[in-house]
């Protein structure tokens, strides 16, 4: 828009160029992520694109440390030289002293589906399993019902899944146990923390085989089914919670996308081959 030299303004229409360049974007954590891209003269947005890409590997609120390093391989949009958005982050790596080196790509299989994996292959998003057993039957399902014990109409917190004792009980996902122990009605029980604020309760174990402030990984067996606490018989009493409130487990969105399969590897290390180069600073043509 122009002003004329009588006073009026006279605007025009023109098509704006959008270039797309793949740049490397690397920072040293000094305080936070968003600060320390501002620092290094990025879009501070940035982090919140690091975030959604790295949400299974890093928890942002409690693991981030001062010196802690980050790269990305992001796209960059550009309309008449300046920078306009950021595109697609094709790869992204954290090295930090909480989390140990993480690092993630952006692949999509010949069938056309996307998604972050590592370099194994293995998908980022890595969610709950379905049944902390591996044969469930649903006893009772989370909401109100008249307490077995008690008597009276009670919300019930959890599900419950009848199984013999002895049945190992597996962690639905990495995590630290807050937990392990007698825990009142709960009887022997395991909690366990997981990242972006959720943790699993298993109840009425036989025995536990995991002690509190231990890290856990998906499908370790964290105990076994039992009836100790207020329980009729043997089962496993599991409640998910998050930010202190209790969730129906069978409506959890957790993503859970699978592997790339065998055949596929060798698409897979050929397409991330590049950007692993780019991703460790080698000024390789995307
Ligand atoms: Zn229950």
């Amino acid at each position: 828009m122009e002003r004329q030299p009588d006073g009026t303004l006279r605007a025009e229409k023109r098509p704006v160029v959008l270039t797309t360049t793949v740049s490397r974007v690397a920072v040293t954590i000094s305080s936070s992520l968003y600060e320390s891209l501002q620092k290094g003269g990025e879009d501070p947005n940035l982090a919140v694109l690091a975030a959604d890409v790295l949400a299974w590997d890093v928890d942002f609120y409690q693991d981030v440390r001062h010196g802690d390093r980050m790269a990305m391989v992001v796209e960059k949009v550009f309309a008449d030289g300046k920078l306009l958005r950021y595109g697609e982050v094709l790869a992204a790596e954290y090295d930090g002293s909480a989390t140990g080196r993480k690092r993630l790509f952006r692949y999509t299989d010949p069938s056309g589906q996307t998604s972050y994996f590592d370099e194994e292959g293995q998908s980022a998003r890595r969610g709950f399993l379905k049944s902390p057993l591996k044969y469930a039957n649903i006893t009772s399902r989370f909401g109100n019902r008249t307490h077995p014990i008690l008597g009276y109409q009670k919300q019930h917190e959890g599900i419950d899944y009848g199984a013999p004792t002895g049945t190992p009980v597996w962690a639905v996902g990495d995590g630290q146990v807050k937990q392990a122990g007698w825990n009142g009605g709960c009887g022997k029980s395991v909690t366990l923390k997981h990242r972006n604020g959720y943790e699993t309760v298993y109840c009425h174990l036989s025995g536990v085989a995991v002690s509190a402030g231990k890290p856990v990984s998906q499908k370790q067996i964290i105990g076994f089914v039992g009836q100790t606490g207020m329980a009729t018989g043997p089962h496993l009493h599991y409640a998910v919670k998050r930010g202190g409130v209790f969730m129906n487990p069978l409506q959890l969105k957790v993503p859970r996308d699978s592997p790339i399969p065998p055949a596929g590897m060798e698409d897979f290390r050929a397409k991330i081959a590049p950007l692993r180069a780019r991703l460790e600073g080698e000024v390789a043509r995307l």
